[in-house]
């Protein structure tokens, strides 16, 4: 891509309604543009983060045995109705009436509309497992929506369904996302610690928030200093191992670790004074089990080993991929601005020619800009005529892992010069050695 053609509105001023970091970063970079309260549109830079957030979502969900719909943003209430949420969820849902007089909505989350999928197909326990999810837009009237895509009130969501026959087969599903959940957030370079979260009315201890450590986070959490050191199980992990599993949640559930609804003063005297971190978190994932919940009320069922018919046990598994983008950058940037994991980059590198129109710097870059890409690597060419002060800090804002730099001095010498973001180390190197390098 070439910075001239290129759709990116960097502000100059920091914006004064942006509160936190990722948000004035997000604003300065052109990665989104707010609409009105709580609603944004992602613009092109935006737009390719959060694709590759949704990327290490599905793959990690794929992984874990889940399997991609896309269900719509507007549901009917009927089926509100059925499982009695639609007088309950109250002010957050946004309620809709259509030509014909019939009460719709937008829907804040698709427990009532996937229990109505499997309902219709599903009869045998033969098919269970099954757990369906998509990456859909969710509208939630939210009190106060703040700080940027952190709190919005449309935003994206991954929510994933499990059906299971059993209790058994439920609590194995959760595990299966549980696991699937610590790998997706390490793949985005976050340390996501897994919390007990309140499970309600339903009670039991299958409930837990995926909470990133950040001073701007909106609840108070508390933990073992012992999750800071924990390793992430590798994509080798067999999903198919249900023991192997349970193993992993085993020792991730261990420690202490819970939101401030949950926290149990007992439990945390009992640490000991220098092994505790009581911080404030963002919840960026949360898994949770009901059980029959709505299966009962919705009635799903399917036909057990017995011949009898069952309400199937089910949980949901959210991700906020939009939430996510400013969580990242609250826990990885500088003064300068972002600096993204490569994993999530928009770009894996930026291209800067110091001066355009110089006909041997021009050359260098387009030969560059050639290899780079037949090397599958995705390139921003700032090819401007902007001062190289002002790409520099283009460059630094939008946070793209590698900077190759050309100047006519280096490229008289035959050499380009490439920077680290998140490091800043600089190297000079020939210009032939340049691909391999980034490779
Ligand atoms: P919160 O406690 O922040 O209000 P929640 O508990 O209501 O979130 P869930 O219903 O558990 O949210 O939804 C699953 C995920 O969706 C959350 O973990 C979060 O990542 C994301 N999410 C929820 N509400 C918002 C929002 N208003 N803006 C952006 N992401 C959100
Ligand atoms: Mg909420
Ligand atoms: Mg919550
Ligand atoms: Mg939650």
């Amino acid at each position: 891509m070439r910075l001239s053609r290129y759709f990116l509105p960097i502000l100059k001023e920091t914006p004064r309604e942006a509160e936190i970091v990722s948000h004035r970063l997000m604003l300065r970079a052109g990665m989104i543009r707010q609409q009105g309260a709580g609603s944004f549109s992602w613009l092109p830079l935006g737009k390719r983060v959060l694709e590759k957030v949704n990327g290490i979502v599905r793959e990690e969900q794929d992984r874990a045995g889940a399997q991609e719909i896309l269900m719509p943003t507007i549901q009917s209430a009927d089926l509100w109705m059925e499982s009695g949420r639609y007088d309950d969820y109250g002010k957050e849902m946004l309620r809709i009436v259509d030509r014909h007089e019939r009460q719709m909505l937008y829907g804040p989350t698709n427990e009532e509309m996937v229990t109505d999928i499997f309902r219709s197909y599903v009869r045998s326990y033969k098919d269970l497992p099954l757990n369906l999810y998509h990456i859909q837009w969710k509208f939630r009237d939210e009190v106060r929506p703040r700080f940027g895509v952190m709190r919005s009130r449309e935003f994206l969501m991954k929510d994933a369904y499990s059906f299971d026959l059993d209790f058994e087969g439920a609590k194995a599903a959760y595990n299966r996302m549980f696991v699937a959940y610590l790998r997706t957030f390490s793949r985005m370079g976050l340390q996501a610690i897994p919390m007990r979260a309140d499970t309600g009315p339903i009670g039991g201890d299958l409930s837990h928030e995926f909470i990133i450590l950040a001073s701007t986070g909106e609840s108070e959490v508390f933990c073992h200093k012992d999750f800071l050191k924990f390793e992430v199980p590798g994509a080798d992990v067999d999903f198919a191992d249900d023991a192997e599993i349970a193993g992993i949640v085993e020792a991730w559930t261990t420690p202490y670790a819970a939101t401030d609804e949950m926290h149990d003063e007992a439990a945390w005297t009992a640490i000991a004074e220098g092994e505790k971190v009581s911080a404030r978190g963002i919840e960026v994932g949360h898994i949770f089990h009901f059980g029959t919940k709505y299966s009962k009320p919705m009635n799903a069922t399917v036909t057990g080993p017995d011949g009898k018919e069952h309400f199937v046990s089910m949980g949901s598994y959210g991700i906020g991929p939009s939430r996510l983008l400013a969580a990242i950058i609250e826990a990885s940037h500088d003064e300068n601005g972002i600096i993204w994991p490569e994993s999530v980059a928009p770009f894996d590198a930026v291209l800067i020619n110091m001066k355009a129109g110089d006909e041997a710097c021009d050359q260098a870059c387009e030969t560059l800009y050639e290899q780079l890409q037949a090397a599958g690597k995705d390139v921003l060419y700032d090819d401007t005529d902007a001062r190289a002060g002002g790409k520099f800090a283009t460059a630094d804002l939008i946070g793209v892992p590698w900077q190759v730099i050309v100047g006519p001095r280096g490229v008289a010498g035959g050499e380009a010069e490439i920077k680290n973001r998140a490091t800043g180390a600089r190297e000079t190197l020939p210009l032939e050695a340049v691909v391999n390098r980034l490779n």
